[in-house]
């Protein structure tokens, strides 16, 4: 017979496995950035474009040097080497993670795409003084915010 703690690690399996398959879109463009990065790092030693930093509640924590705070796809967050250290900005992020989870294959139309159309908005169109609030505080950001437990 099996005990309690077998069990529960056979749950937890599935529900790894489980995520691979409904989060898969993402998922896919999240490892083919982090296989990119590695690769990266391997051809210039000297300018290691990327480094997993460490892993929240099952997402790894990529630090990159692109200009962008942070991007997440599925069970990976990147985010700009500047801000490793804010944060708000690694959990905003995990809040992207949940709604990945909750959302499987309708995170990326329902919480990708406005996230993008809203950050070229902001770019274009609001001024650069209100551009950080005005961002956040629409969806799907405030959502991402409040599932991390983020206060602006
Ligand atoms: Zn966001």
């Amino acid at each position: 017979m099996k005990t309690i703690y077998e069990v529960l690690a056979g749950w937890g399996a599935l529900r790894y496995y489980w995520r691979r398959v409904w989060e898969q879109p993402q998922t896919l463009i999240g490892w083919a950035i982090y296989r990119w990065l590695v690769r990266g790092m391997k051809k210039d030693r000297r300018l290691p474009p990327g480094i997993a930093r460490g892993s929240y509640d099952g997402a790894l924590i990529c630090e990159v040097s692109w200009r962008w705070g942070g991007v997440s796809f599925g069970e990976y967050i990147y985010v700009k080497r500047l801000v490793i250290a804010s944060t708000q900005t690694v959990m905003h992020e995990y809040g992207h993670t949940r709604q990945s989870r909750m959302l499987g294959p309708l995170y990326l139309p329902l919480v990708g795409l406005p996230s993008v159309l809203r950050r070229l908005w902001a770019m274009k169109v609001v001024r650069p003084l209100d551009r950080e609030r005005w961002y956040y505080s629409g969806y799907p950001e405030r959502w991402a915010d409040r599932l991390s437990g983020v206060m602006r």
